[in-house]
């Protein structure tokens, strides 16, 4: 997606391909599919209306500006447009790559160049580091402290941003990385040996979902390789604009797996998958094609590799309970991915899965999006739940943290009653030990 000469007005490092905001034919297919249109009716914050922004700039109509800034990070980057696009135009990706621009055409004033550097550069690409980050967090949840905050509603007087992000907060126990063996090994007649990419977000708030992956895929009959020294897959910097960072740690991480004699990498995060999956474009001109090419083949999204082999239900206790399946954007449109979950929940001996309408729609948290537009994710989320309602679901399934922060919380905050739950962990619970 990037070019790496100057087009227009956008500068040399990191800018779309011509082609990429060529490939538009206007046909509006697009634009029932996209949240931001639903919220304003304004073209410039649909596909169509973002990708004529980027090609303006591209053939010098139009200075990368404020408005061009705006909409690149008013997009959810949900992908959904490039679901629907005959034309195969990637209008999420084209924002993507602008966020890069606007950081180095319009970058923020001192301070918040300094807290997204602190955060981006010094924070994420160390895991010791963020694991030492939580420490604070939890304690404060241990000692009674969340309890009063929230009871006195101190943080109503702060910005909303902080109030949300308080509430989003999970019960918090011990990260799963130091506590992980590196090899788990396989239960029964072995398949094979995979290795187990454990994202940031997965350790730090839902270290049993990635806990519970492991124990399936060794129940599952794969032996379980845990790198430890894995780090934050990028994911995180591509959505604030910080293609380096990203490519630096998308480096490391493709270096350390391909050392790593595994037959298949599987992530149990939509977002994570979604970056390695991308990683092949990220790192083009930093890293072989061949290599890029054999680890691309590699990644598998947890659904999506056990649908391909097969799961061994004869050893799965019933779980009778009724659910509905959110999507990730990140797994069903940036990855394709939608009929292996649900193949997944089926195969749960007593388990009923019932639709809900939109499925595939963004539950509005998209990353930071959900706390920078506080009152448009609340509408998105609102749209979300209501059709959750309507299924009359005990339990509310995802495949994705980013998603499960954001539906936990809106369940709660709306007087809901489903708990919200990660496919894996329903995988897990109906697994058997022994
Ligand atoms: S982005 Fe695709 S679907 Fe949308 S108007 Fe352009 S060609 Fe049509
Ligand atoms: S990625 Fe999502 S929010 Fe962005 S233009 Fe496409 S549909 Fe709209």
């Amino acid at each position: 997606m990037p070019s790496s000469e100057k087009l227009g007005n956008f500068t040399e490092q990191d800018a779309p391909t011509y082609e990429s905001v060529l490939q538009c034919m206007r046909c509006g297919f697009c634009l029932p599919t996209c949240p931001t249109f639903a919220l304003t009716g304004r073209e410039r914050s649909s596909p169509r209306g973002r990708v004529a922004l980027a090609r303006a700039v591209a053939e010098e109509k139009l200075e990368f500006t404020v408005a061009v800034k705006q909409e690149a990070f008013f997009c959810l980057d949900c992908r959904a447009c490039t679901t629907a696009c005959p034309s195969g135009v990637k209008a999420g990706e084209v924002m993507e790559v602008c966020r890069s621009q606007a950081q180095q055409q319009s970058p923020p004033g001192h301070m918040a160049s300094s807290f997204r550097s602190f955060i981006l550069q010094r924070m994420l690409p160390d895991p010791d580091r963020l694991e030492m980050s939580m420490l604070p967090a939890r304690l404060y949840q241990k000692l009674g402290i969340q309890w009063l905050v929230r009871h006195a509603k101190v943080l109503k007087l702060g910005p909303s941003w902080m109030e949300k992000a308080e509430g989003m907060l999970p019960a918090l126990d011990a990260p799963l990385r130091p506590q992980e063996p590196e090899i788990t090994p396989a239960r029964g007649e072995k398949r094979g040996r995979v290795g187990f990419f454990l994202g940031c977000v997965m350790t730090l708030m839902y270290p049993n979902v990635s806990r519970q992956t492991v124990r399936v895929l060794a129940a599952q009959g794969f032996e379980v390789v845990t790198p430890p020294s894995t780090k934050c897959c990028g994911a995180p910097h591509l959505s604030e604009g910080d293609r380096q960072t990203a490519r630096e740690l998308a480096l490391f991480n493709l270096n350390l797996f391909m050392q790593t004699e595994v037959d298949f990498i599987v992530t149990d995060c939509a977002g994570c998958g979604a970056a390695l999956k991308e990683y092949e474009e990220l790192l083009e001109s930093a890293a072989e094609h061949d290599r890029l090419v054999v680890f691309r083949e590699k990644i598998r999204d947890i659904s999506e590799f056990l649908a391909e082999v097969g799961l061994r239900t004869e050893a799965m206790q019933l779980i009778n309970k009724t659910v509905t399946y959110h999507e990730p954007c990140h797994l069903c449109h940036a990855q394709g991915i939608s009929r292996q979950p649900r193949e997944l929940l089926k195969q749960i001996p007593g388990l009923e899965l019932r639709e809900m309408n939109e499925a595939s729609w963004c539950c509005g948290s998209a990353a930071t999006w959900g706390l920078k537009f506080s009152r448009e994710s609340q509408q998105v989320l609102d749209r979300k739940l209501n059709n959750v309602s309507q299924t009359g679901a005990e339990l509310l399934v995802t495949a994705n943290p980013g998603c499960q922060l954001q539906l936990a919380w809106g369940v709660r905050e709306a007087g809901m009653t489903q708990e919200v739950v990660h496919v894996m962990e329903l995988l897990g619970a109906a697994t058997l030990d022994g």
